[in-house]
């Protein structure tokens, strides 16, 4: 099969023609339709994520078609179409597996990073971790679903009710839960890179209420806000924003320092605190709100050979929405 891989940290992604990976019990073999492309992926490229599986296959979005069944993996019938996500195997036994918080599982193995990912026309994956993939959406637009939409829903969530909620970064992840904010009635703030007028733009089209730079200050105080965008510099911008009991989400793997800031920026009950992946749960409630919106995901498409493509953009900010990497 085709597959693009991560031989050195650092260096571009290689095609290689390699066979088949083989299934074991529990797993399904999937043919791949499409991959999408996440910020993830970029820090796991860069080093910046420690001990990735060399050589990897990287991706988690992934979406596709059940090929084969592993013996016991009956989840699912040959055919039927599943997304595997960046969770993908958890141990079920530790502390956090049996308190309902597997993302905090101590030995989780994750699709693209520890275990082989989706930049592939196969791939194996624990048919316990996968989902189905609601009818509403066709395999493109589904892709960035599985960790923009799906992890960034898990931020969201961390807001609570907050009804006046800002996003900073209007990547593939914002774009996709500002449509969710909307649905439950919020109104949604967007926070771009100062002069980043296209993607204010972008955001207004998408019913936010109002779109600025980062380096502005909103028209009114924040209940809550998610950054999305990898700039630990961002939040004691975001601290300053929200108003008394307002929390910040960061929602993102990774995060360059976060600089010092006075302690009266976080008094009156402000709230810090990160998303660590996905369990299924997240998963399963997410599709089912994502179906009924239903959300429209923006996508720019990619050949499998164009991963690297793919990844310059969106290390350059050139992207509106996310990239999907088509596998035919
Ligand atoms: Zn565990
Ligand atoms: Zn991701």
């Amino acid at each position: 099969m085709r597959a693009m891989m991560l031989e050195k940290i650092g260096a571009p992604l290689v095609f290689r023609e390699i066979p088949r990976p083989t299934l074991k019990p529990g797993q399904v073999l999937v043919r791949i339709s499409a991959c999408a492309v996440c910020r993830t992926d970029l820090h796991v490229v860069d080093g910046e994520l420690p001990n990735p599986k060399l050589p990897l296959i990287p991706g988690h979005e992934i979406i596709g078609r059940v090929e084969a069944l592993g013996e016991s993996a009956d989840r699912f019938n040959p055919g039927a179409r599943v997304g595997i996500p960046w969770l993908g195997w958890t141990c079920g036994e530790c502390n956090y597996c049996r308190s309902g918080r597997e993302n905090l599982c101590d030995r989780a193995r994750f699709t693209g990073y520890t275990i082989d990912g989706g930049y592939a026309e196969f791939t194996v994956a624990d048919a316990r971790f996968c989902f189905p993939i609601p009818d509403a959406f066709d395999d493109t637009s589904a892709a960035p679903l599985l960790c923009a939409g799906l992890i960034g829903y898990r931020a969201l969530r961390k807001t609570g009710d907050a009804h006046r909620l800002g996003l900073y970064g209007f990547g593939a992840a914002a774009h996709i839960i500002a449509q969710v904010a909307r649905f439950q009635g919020r109104q949604v703030f967007a926070f771009t890179r100062p002069g980043d007028f296209a993607r204010r733009e972008f955001a207004r089209k998408l019913g936010v209420v109002w779109a600025g730079g980062s380096d502005e200050t909103p028209p009114v105080e924040l209940d809550a806000a998610i950054i999305f965008a990898p700039a630990g510099a961002l939040v004691p911008v975001a601290l300053r924003a929200v108003s008394k009991g307002g929390t910040v989400v960061c929602g993102g793997i990774h995060m360059s320092d976060i600089p010092s800031f006075p302690y009266r920026d976080l008094w009156e009950e402000r709230v810090i605190c990160s998303v660590a992946n996905l369990t299924r749960r997240d998963g399963e409630e997410f599709l089912d709100i994502a179906a009924r919106i239903p959300v429209q995901t923006a996508t720019q498409t990619f050949a499998l050979e164009q991963a690297n493509e793919a990844l310059r953009q969106l290390r350059n900010g050139d992207l509106m929405g996310a990239a999907v990497l088509t596998i035919s």
